[in-house]
């Protein structure tokens, strides 16, 4: 069995997030090699499950990453899904919103790039920046982001009954690791595209990112859309980890090619 439990945030629970080590390695096959190692075989058991998700085309996978710059969200999607079927797979990268999608509700521009049946969607932040950056910069007034959250555990509930199932990860970095991550953007040429001096200055805003993402955690994290708490500064773990939670979940589902309906052939055709 797979041993999920360790970085799900049970509904209720506090997630204090300062006394949780960003550099832990709980659990893992070995160390860095020996993990790499046995993440390989698991990129072909999660292509395996979606082949079975897509092909029986009545439910839908929602993958949810959030963290703060240099996290790893783009990372993750790069090494996790390595394998999986592209035109079973949807990512939706969500930034900063257009004059269209500020002039909707927040979750309007959300709820249309959900995974449709059959379909793993991942989300490259989320809904979850509403109560997350809007809140650390007070891009809207608190009456205004204070009832999203309920909001979004609606919105999610209402995906859960549609058939689809919600799996939300925080990839947890440490104050001093995201600072190693963002100074290798400005000297590794093949990083320096990612540099953005904003990220530099969101950083000043630890404290506030930190408050706000205990709080949309801990009131977030449902029966049907539960929070992972991903240590991230080991890549290789949060690699490995976030692939065992996918497995699990999708192993859960346990998705099955459809039983093949009676075909009547023309004649001759074979
Ligand atoms: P990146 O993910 O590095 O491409 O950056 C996207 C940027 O868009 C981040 O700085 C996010 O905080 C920002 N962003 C995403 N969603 C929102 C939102 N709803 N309101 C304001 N900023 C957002
Ligand atoms: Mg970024």
């Amino acid at each position: 069995m797979r041993d999920i439990g360790r970085w799900r945030l049970r509904p209720g629970a506090t997630v204090q997030l300062a006394r949780r080590d960003a550099a832990s390695t709980e659990g893992a096959p070995g160390d860095r090699a020996q993990t790499e190692q046995a993440t390989l075989p698991l990129h072909d058991e999660l292509s395996a499950l979606q082949d079975r998700l897509w092909a029986e085309s009545r439910r839908a996978l929602l993958v949810v990453l959030q963290g703060l710059d240099a996290a790893g969200k783009d990372g993750t999607i790069k090494h996790v899904f390595r394998g999986v079927n592209p035109q079973a797979t949807n990512v939706s990268s969500f930034k900063v919103p257009t004059e269209e999608e500020q002039a909707h509700d927040f979750l309007w521009r959300v709820h249309r790039r959900v995974p449709a049946a059959g379909e793993i969607g991942v989300f490259n932040r989320s809904h979850y920046e509403d109560v997350l950056v809007v809140r650390v910069h007070g891009l809207v007034p608190e009456k205004v982001w204070r009832p999203r959250y309920d909001l979004i555990n609606e919105f999610e509930r209402t995906l859960a009954l549609g058939g689809t199932t919600i799996v939300k990860f925080f990839l947890h970095v440490s104050f001093e690791e995201q600072g190693r991550r963002l100074q290798g953007r400005l000297v590794e040429p093949d990083k320096r595209w990612k540099a953005r001096a904003g990220d530099f200055a969101e950083r000043q805003h630890w404290d506030a990112y930190t408050e706000a993402y205990t709080d949309a955690l801990e009131r977030t994290s449902t029966d049907v859309a539960p929070w992972f708490v991903i240590p991230s500064d080991h890549k290789w773990y949060r690699n490995w980890a976030v692939s065992q939670v996918l497995l699990h979940t999708l192993e859960k589902l346990d998705p099955r090619y459809p039983d093949p309906a009676p075909l009547e052939l023309p004649e001759g055709t074979l």
